[in-house]
């Protein structure tokens, strides 16, 4: 199995475009991919003239080792193995709910990670959410508010 990284998309892009821009990389046809199968999608909208996914897709093909040693592209490289999150086993005996302080992507994958161990986390809720804020204090600016996943 090989993985190949930053393959681009365009918004309304298609499997079959990704399929056939993954055979480009590797220097295949389309029809010798045997399997396919997109592990990573993020959407790059930092210039808003060229917004598009940036695709991360293993792809199984026969003589692996020998397409490696022909393409050129960093972007490929065998899959490394496969090593699935697992949430820490809970010891935790307080009472008391973790806060999660900051809702950015990792902090909603930190809560939705606590929620599923049954911790019910909490964070808090600005009451001047959506203006910006000094951070030097991380209590400024927050109220007695707080969503509960
Ligand atoms: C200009 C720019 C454009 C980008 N464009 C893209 C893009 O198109 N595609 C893409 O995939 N990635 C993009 N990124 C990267 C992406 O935004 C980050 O990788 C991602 O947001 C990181 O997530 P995070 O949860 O670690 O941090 P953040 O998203 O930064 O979240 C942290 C949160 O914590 C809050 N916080 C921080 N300190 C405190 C405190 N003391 N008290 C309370 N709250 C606090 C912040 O307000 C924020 O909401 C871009 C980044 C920048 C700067």
């Amino acid at each position: 199995m090989l993985r190949i990284q930053n393959l681009v998309l365009p918004p309304e892009g298609t499997p079959e475009q990704l399929k056939t821009q993954a055979a480009k990389v590797l220097g295949v046809r389309p029809d010798k991919i045997l399997g396919f199968t997109p592990v990573r999608q993020s959407i790059d909208a930092r210039k808003k003239a060229d917004v598009h996914w940036v695709m991360t897709v293993d792809v199984s093909l026969e003589k692996e080792d020998a397409v490696l040693k022909r393409v050129k592209s960093h972007n490929v490289k065998k899959r490394p193995p496969q090593k699935p999150y697992t949430f820490p086993v809970v010891t935790r005996e307080s009472t008391l709910s973790p806060v999660v302080v900051g809702t950015g992507p990792a902090g909603l994958f930190a809560g939705l990670c606590l929620a599923r161990a049954g911790l019910r986390p909490v964070r808090p809720y600005s009451y001047r959410q959506g203006r910006r804020q000094p951070y030097t204090n991380p209590f400024r600016g927050w109220g007695l508010w707080s969503h509960r996943w």
